[in-house]
């Protein structure tokens, strides 16, 4: 019991220089970094059977007896080498069997007492059962077994080392471990019961169940869950380093000066010009939200979350012209080419009564253009742009940024809303989406912001119908689009992007409009995907906003932010394939207006039960906030967070979802910490996961 967790890998027995190496590559250099290395599942091997009990086939179990025979026997396949053993158990005796492992007949020794783990199948000579390619281990009296004979965990390989000699060496690591004083155990919360640092990393390992075995499946289940305490403690020290990292960058916010803005009666009135309808209450609200933070000292960070027509441009367009009206220029960035035509026209109707008309800069237009956007925004003259992935290009250079807006938030890293901010001295930051998350990972996400909620829709609008077809339904379904586009009505044809290559979904796409334009004569049939260049797709877009096109038929282009309130049905082919969120955005470009709105889900013949659940769960509720829980939920507990997309750390334990109580707290203690001016302190006494490379990808 010496080895320090800062100990290198070499000082653990077998480790020599090719497989420090090999771990060094997997982010693994220290005892520490090992213990870190969690297994990605465990097996049930504890609790051996009686041979004589065994009589079902395909059914895995564990055993130990003695050897009374190993063999290897010629097979009439030359390739092929069997080595046939039986055990005995006092019970009764039981066929074993391995292939291509002739080395085990000289590892392996008649008398040996031997434990077994695998599957029972039919024998071959048609009587009775036999244990085919079980996982062994040879009982050793002075130590209980680690690879059988209780719950046993699974790892990832690590270069050339299976999960098997992975498991011994971390069994090695922790039987030589130190004695380890936890750094947090002052700060473990009290009601979360949470064991110190080296309990908790044994038991991860090699978890004991607790008392006389009789809630082994409950244990079982609470460790792929990684709900045992041990895990907790664990994610709790991950979810404590974010916490950390979310602090400072608050108070790096609170000492910064924002840009000063004044409301002024003539703004108010100007602003009442502007609207072309009356607010929401929780467009009121929310607005008042935002332009109090515009007249503080520090500069506002506010994410506004509002499901899709719930009206965010609006506030967005009011907040600006507040910003504007105080001689600051105002930037808006918006993922995709189409949104930001789309806000640009929108924005240049609202505020056509103000000297504010926006310039719109995205990647496509003419370099002379781009250049006269630029040399604009450079000597300020001009003041308000929207734009996509351009504006945040080292080329663009603003006068006095004092307000930057990004909508759909999740389609940015944290990077690009970085690079946007440092193109002004601490300008505020007004951040939208439209696809709601869970509280516990918005905190994650955007810890340093401040939430608004807009959780209330505009006026008139009622719920759109959602159904599932599949092939059958076609020829109904082109009857009822030639109803409703007859009655004024417009449509989406939604297709999954083919990810191999656009240029085939553009084929796709344009010999599927040929199709529809036959099953629906008379109507107007327009095609929009990436690869259609911008002055055509505005164009495009123009016209069937204008409603002169019926059917649009279009890739996910249009999932984020398109708004054409006239549209009444959204045709998703291959629902299937696409996840919750996704489909429920899309679903969001119906709906906007008055018009009974429809989605059409179909399905394809290979649409497994597990997506139809999905699709089901989705045409039970247009709830944003419901399915964005559920689409997390189903994602289970190796959800993808895309942490490190925003610059957080990955976590190799926690899970935002499964630990959210952990990650309050968490926040609780490092905003504690940060009071007593201890926050840089507690940074050091965390382990910050962030440090410990390449996480590995969670079950
Ligand atoms: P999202 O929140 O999805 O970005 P939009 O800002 O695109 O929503 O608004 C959706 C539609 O609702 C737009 O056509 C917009 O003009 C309209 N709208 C927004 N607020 C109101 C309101 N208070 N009254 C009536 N219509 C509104
Ligand atoms: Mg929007």
């Amino acid at each position: 019991m010496t080895l320090p967790l800062s100990s290198p890998l070499s000082a653990i027995r077998g480790v020599g220089a090719a497989g420090e190496r090999a771990f060094a590559a997997a982010g693994v250099g220290s005892v520490g970094d090992l213990l870190w290395y969690l297994p990605h599942r465990y097996e049930d091997r504890s609790n051996p059977r009686r041979i004589a009990s065994l009589t079902t086939p395909d059914t895995t179990v564990t055993v130990v007896g003695r050897l009374v025979q190993i063999v290897e026997r010629r097979a009439r396949n030359r390739h092929l080498r069997i080595v046939e053993a039986v055990v005995d158990d006092d019970t009764g005796s039981l066929a074993v069997v391995w292939f291509n492992q002739p080395y085990l007949t000289t590892t392996l020794h008649e008398g040996m007492r031997v434990w077994l783990y695998g599957t029972l199948r039919p024998a071959r000579s048609g009587w009775g059962l036999q244990l085919v390619a079980p996982e062994w281990e040879v009982e050793d009296e002075e130590e209980s077994p680690v690879h059988l004979g209780r719950i046993v965990p699974m790892y990832r390989r690590v270069g050339t080392w299976s999960g098997r000699r992975v498991r011994t060496l971390v069994a090695r690591a922790l039987e030589g471990l130190a004695e380890i004083t936890d750094p947090l155990a002052p700060l473990l919360p009290a009601d979360l019961g949470l064991p110190p640092l080296g309990e908790a990393l044994r038991s991860v390992h090699f978890p004991v169940p607790p008392g006389d075995g009789t809630r082994v499946d409950g244990f079982f289940e609470d460790l792929a869950m990684r709900r045992t305490p041990h895990h907790r403690r664990l994610a709790f020290e991950e979810l404590l380093a974010l916490a950390v990292v979310l602090e400072r960058e608050l108070r790096r916010r609170h000492r910064q000066q924002a840009p000063a803005c004044a409301v002024t009666d003539e703004i108010r009135d100007s602003a009442r010009n502007v609207l072309p309808f009356h607010l929401t209450g929780a467009q009121r609200r929310v607005l008042a939200e935002i332009v109090a933070d515009l007249q503080k000292e520090y500069p506002m960070a506010r994410l506004l979350q509002g499901d899709v027509g719930s009206g965010k441009t609006i506030v967005a367009a009011l907040s600006a012209l507040v910003a504007l009206a105080s001689g600051h220029q105002v930037a808006l960035l918006a993922p995709t080419e189409l949104l930001a035509q789309q806000h640009h026209l929108t924005l240049s109707r609202l505020l056509r009564t103000t000297p504010y008309g926006p310039e719109l800069l995205i990647g496509s237009l003419p370099a002379a253009e781009k250049q006269r956007v630029r040399r604009g925004l450079a000597d300020g003259t001009a003041h308000l742009v929207v734009g996509t992935h351009a504006l945040i290009e080292d080329a663009v250079v603003f006068g006095r940024l004092g307000l930057a807006i990004v909508d759909e938030q999740h389609r940015f890293g944290v990077a690009q809303r970085q690079a946007l901010l440092e193109k002004g001295e601490a300008p505020h930051l007004l951040v939208m989406t439209a696809t709601p998350i869970p509280r516990s990972l918005a905190l994650s996400l955007y810890g340093d912001l401040e939430v608004s909620l807009l959780d209330e829709m505009p006026p008139g609008r009622s719920p759109v119908r959602t159904v599932m077809r599949d092939d059958a339904s076609r020829p109904k379904l082109a009857e009822f689009l030639r109803r409703e586009i007859g009655e004024g009505g417009q449509a989406y044809w939604v297709f999954p992007l083919i990810e191999e290559s656009e240029k085939i979904s553009a084929r796709a796409i344009a010999s599927h409009a040929r199709a529809v334009r036959q099953a629906l004569p008379g109507v107007r049939v327009e095609v929009l995907h990436g690869r259609i260049p911008a002055v055509e797709r505005e164009s495009v877009m123009a016209a069937f906003a204008g409603g002169d096109v019926g059917m649009l038929c279009a890739t996910t282009v249009i999932e984020v932010g398109v708004d054409v309130p006239n549209a009444s049905v959204m045709v998703i082919e291959n629902a299937e394939r696409f996840g919750l969120a996704q489909l429920h955005q899309l679903r969001g470009r119906v709906g906007r207006g008055r018009r009974r709105s429809f989605c059409v889900l179909l399905t394809g013949k290979d649409c497994s039960p597990e997506a139809m659940r999905r699709l089901k769960f989705l045409a039970s509720t247009s709830d944003g906030f419901r399915i964005a829980e559920e689409d997390f939920r189903l994602r289970g507990p190796g959800e993808f967070t895309g942490l490190r997309q925003w610059g957080r750390p990955e976590f190799r334990v926690a899970s935002l979802w499964l630990h959210r109580r952990e990650l309050e707290a968490a926040r609780a203690v490092a905003a504690a910490a940060a009071q007593r001016g201890e926050l840089e302190a507690l940074a050091t006494a965390v382990r910050c996961p962030g440090e410990l490379g390449p996480a590995v990808p969670a079950g």
